[in-house]
């Protein structure tokens, strides 16, 4: 006889499982978007996606589902429901309440003022005009402000932003790691420019490495990384991203460059990394929130994993420099050691997406300094390009030369989003300390990978860190598996090892 308990959690269940095939619905939408859809598509797809987003936002807003909620959260009922059950209440009653903090016309006002910034953010970028950026900035981060207030947070209305993105994480744990960060980079830097040493690397640029060849190699090792691709696809898109609809279907994308060697290989890895992770989610969790990566500083440690611990790497690289020399006939008189430091060239310069892994963070520093004082009101927007000068010339000794060079680069702040930008070197930081782990825990690791033998690696991150999906938050993943916090020590061990070794400098 099924009890009272065990109904409510079914339907409850199925309707979670309902809003969750419109998601994975709108996620393919949005991945044919950006790849096989008509031209003339655009327009209706836009209604046709916002259709879905309604249907979704009502029924997660139903009175029903506030119902299933408030019974399934009460005291005696939770405890015993099974693991999985209660971390499901637990992800949907946190959307929930979210929502219900959210007043709509926040919600609507972010929607209209996101689109217009967009524009004005594309247009003010051609220009290389930040002025023209500001009214509109300083309408969103008041808007961020008013979300923040609305959602509640400890210290700093930055946490409440952050929490989108990495729950559990707060400002007052960043700031001391992400100090000793900088007081670590930037002398490695220094060290390393004035080694006096500059890697060759116009062999990676020469060419032409024909588009279809590129793609072929970059599918293998995927294949050799563990990446399913009867459950996942990988396709050419303008930016790479990855995204799809289960553990049974995820997409990749990448781009191709013909007179550059590495750059789709090293995007295909980034994104297979992420697309492993949503791969090796344990399928019971599909149809449900839970069946997707913890937070994106985690998800982004799986993609940086594969495409700097492993694909920046010289054990990596003993083994498929051949095969890749047997594609591309022009590299054929290129020696390992050659190869290996022209990908890991370091060069300080103004675009973050194009910086190498010593000056990454600092891109990442400067951006994260800023925001955090704009929401937090200690700095005004037209303080913004000034300080962002100030600070590239304190961390990476080059100042931009106009706004398009500088604060108007990135597409972050013109989506609403701030509290982002850590997470990319949240993700550096926790794959090295996973690495680290793995190393210990597997010690033929880099003898398997300089052998081609890529699944030691994946088999340990699905035990560890993939199945769990949702169920566990980053905060306790990396303790679990590593047995510590967040400690950026191990990223910089790394850095220094490598490229002290590269660069025959010392610490
Ligand atoms: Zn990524």
């Amino acid at each position: 006889m099924q009890t009272s308990t065990a109904i409510s959690v079914q339907a409850f269940q199925a309707l979670v499982n309902e809003i969750h095939d419109i998601s994975a619905t709108q996620a393919i939408l949005g991945w044919d978007l950006e790849t096989y859809m008509p031209e003339q598509g655009g327009p209706l797809r836009a209604k046709q996606m916002a259709t879905l987003a309604k249907i979704s936002h009502n029924m997660m807003t139903s009175p029903e589902m506030a119902e299933h909620l408030r019974s399934l959260r009460q005291p005696g009922v939770l405890e015993k429901l099974d693991t999985m059950s209660q971390a499901l209440v637990r992800e949907v009653g946190r959307n929930f309440d979210k929502s219900q903090k959210t007043p709509i016309e926040l919600l609507q006002e972010i929607v209209e003022t996101t689109a217009e910034a967009h524009k004005t953010w594309v247009e003010a970028r051609a220009n290389k005009n930040f002025k023209q950026f500001e009214p509109v900035l300083r309408k969103i981060i008041s808007l961020n402000q008013r979300m923040a207030e609305a959602q509640g947070y400890g210290d700093s209305p930055y946490d409440a932003l952050l929490y989108d993105y990495e729950p559990g994480l707060t400002v007052k744990q960043l700031d001391p790691q992400f100090k000793q960060l900088k007081a670590d980079l930037v002398p490695l830097l220094k060290a390393i420019q004035n080694s006096g040493y500059t890697p060759q690397t116009d062999f990676l640029h020469q060419g032409p490495f024909p588009q279809n060849d590129q793609l072929a190699f970059s599918e293998q090792v995927l294949k050799d990384m563990g990446f399913d691709f009867a459950a996942g696809r990988l396709d050419l898109a303008p930016h790479p991203f990855s995204s799809g609809a289960s553990s049974m279907d995820v997409r990749l994308t990448t781009r191709v460059d013909v007179h550059d060697v590495f750059s789709a290989l090293s995007s295909s890895m980034h994104e297979g990394g992420h697309g492993m992770y949503e791969q090796g989610v344990n399928a019971a969790l599909n149809r449900t929130p839970l069946a997707e990566g913890t937070s994106l500083g985690i998800h982004e440690s799986q993609s940086r994993m594969w495409e700097n611990l492993v694909g920046r790497s010289k054990a990596f690289w003993s083994h498929y420099l051949p095969k890749l020399q047997a594609t591309f006939p022009s590299l054929k008189s290129v020696t390992l050691e050659q190869f290996y430091h022209a990908i890991n060239r370091v060069q300080p310069s103004f675009i973050r997406v194009e910086a190498d892994e010593v000056t990454y963070n600092l891109h990442i520093m400067v951006r994260y300094e800023i925001e955090k004082a704009l929401i937090e009101g200690t700095m005004k927007v037209d303080e913004v390009p000034e300080a962002w000068a100030a600070k590239m010339q304190e961390y990476l000794g080059i100042t931009p030369a106009n706004d398009a060079e500088g604060a108007l680069q990135d597409i972050h702040w013109s989506h609403g989003s701030f509290g982002y930008f850590p997470t990319y070197t949240l993700g550096n930081l926790y794959s090295a300390q996973f690495f680290n782990t793995a190393k210990q825990q597997n010690p033929a690791l880099e003898n398997d990978i300089a052998h081609g033998n890529l699944l030691t690696l994946k088999s340990w991150l699905n035990k560890e860190i993939h199945a769990v999906g949702k169920m566990e938050s980053a905060t306790t993943i990396v303790q679990r598996v590593t047995g510590e916090p967040l400690n950026a020590r191990y990223f910089v061990d790394y850095l220094w090892q490598k490229y002290g070794d590269i660069f025959n400098i010392q610490r």
